[in-house]
């Protein structure tokens, strides 16, 4: 199940969550549910996350429109093999900390 490389800063496991789970549209057949995965170091709380999004339809059959898991686990297992490259991080500054 996890296949998470250690922090590319301080060598500890990292772990993957889901937050922010919210209902972000819903008609007559659909109900769109968007969630952020983060993957987050243990010791030092560096992290790195992404947004899925998931359909659920009147017959409760669940459907993954936007992988996010397996994007930040990519991201993160990429930056973990590049070590330190900050100048890589456009475009997403989350400033989710704290
Ligand atoms: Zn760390």
């Amino acid at each position: 199940m996890n296949d998470l490389k250690p922090c590319p800063f301080c060598g500890h496991d990292a772990k993957i969550e889901m937050c922010n789970l919210r209902v972000y549209d819903k008609n007559v057949s659909t109900t769109v549910i968007r969630a952020d995965w983060e993957v987050r170091c243990t010791a030092c709380f560096t992290s790195k996350s992404r947004c899925s999004e998931y359909a659920l339809d009147n017959e409760n059959h669940f459907h993954t429109l936007i992988d996010g898991r397996s994007e930040a686990i990519t991201r993160w297992n990429k930056r973990a093999n590049e070590t330190i490259d900050i100048s890589a991080e456009n475009g997403n500054n989350n400033m989710t900390n704290g």
